[in-house]
């Protein structure tokens, strides 16, 4: 069995806190965030190698993880490879995380059924309300998407055992409190919420997003104290910048 391989990391620290985390980002995604830093032709399935599942496997091992992370790109797209994986690397006991834009509930409700994943990570990137944001915010007509997302959260309440939303800030579009807040009442059942920086320095998939200057820690901190004065019950809401992380 393949994988269309974007990259892969050794050891992330920030990937799953505590502990000694391999990433493998998969090629190919259904958005095209305009601020997003993988280049295009990763999003569009071009230049990612196809390799064995197995070689991608042995590279995890060498590593020697306590934890893999499973990332894109959008891994959800490529169904079968990642159910796959995490279930050889559950059965050795290695933790799983999976982070995914939520657009495939079949495949979400599939990683938690089978309980083959520990930490499950879904980017909300507007309210679920707010059609017009999201189409701004991933680069298409995201209408079809949404409920799909949604779907996944509702799977996610059900089954996850430690689920969280990431709430990427991109400056000049969704970086209102009052967005927060309502992703945050739509989400008030998660375990963790994550306000993250937009990030430029790789470059973007839409060129002006190059130009913008990424969130100062003010502003990410006033937004994560909006996140964290409504999900009162919440365990951990976190500002993430770049590899660095602040408990709020
Ligand atoms: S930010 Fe995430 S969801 Fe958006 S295009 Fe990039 S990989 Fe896909």
């Amino acid at each position: 069995m393949y994988l269309k391989l974007a990259s892969f990391n050794p050891n992330l620290p920030s990937a799953f806190p505590g502990k000694k985390c391999a990433v493998v980002y998969f090629g190919e995604c259904n958005f095209r965030c305009p601020y997003c830093f993988i280049p295009k032709h990763y999003l569009e399935g071009k230049g990612c190698k196809s390799v064995n599942i197995n070689q991608v496997l042995a590279l995890i091992f060498q590593t020697k993880p306590e934890a893999v992370e499973f990332t894109g790109g959008e891994p959800t797209m490529q169904k079968r490879p990642l159910i796959a994986m995490a279930s050889f690397l559950k059965s050795q006991g290695i933790l799983v995380k999976v982070h995914t834009n939520g657009t495939n509930p079949g495949v979400v409700g599939d990683l938690l059924t089978k309980k083959i994943v520990d930490y499950l990570c879904i980017d909300i990137k507007a309210p679920f309300s707010d059609e017009a944001l999201w189409n701004k915010v991933t680069g298409i007509n995201a209408r079809d998407y949404i409920n799909k997302v949604n779907e996944s959260t509702d799977i996610a309440k059900d089954k996850a055992d430690f689920f969280e939303v990431v709430y990427p800030v991109i400056p000049g579009l969704n970086d209102k409190a009052e967005y927060i807040r309502k992703v945050c009442n739509e989400l008030i059942f998660c375990h963790s919420f994550v306000v993250r920086a937009f990030e430029n320095k790789y470059g973007t998939v839409d060129p002006a997003f190059s130009k913008k200057k990424p969130p100062s820690f003010d502003t990410l901190k006033k937004l994560a104290r909006t996140a964290r004065d409504t999900l009162l019950n919440v365990e951990s809401v976190r500002i993430q910048q770049g590899h660095k992380i602040t408990e709020i």
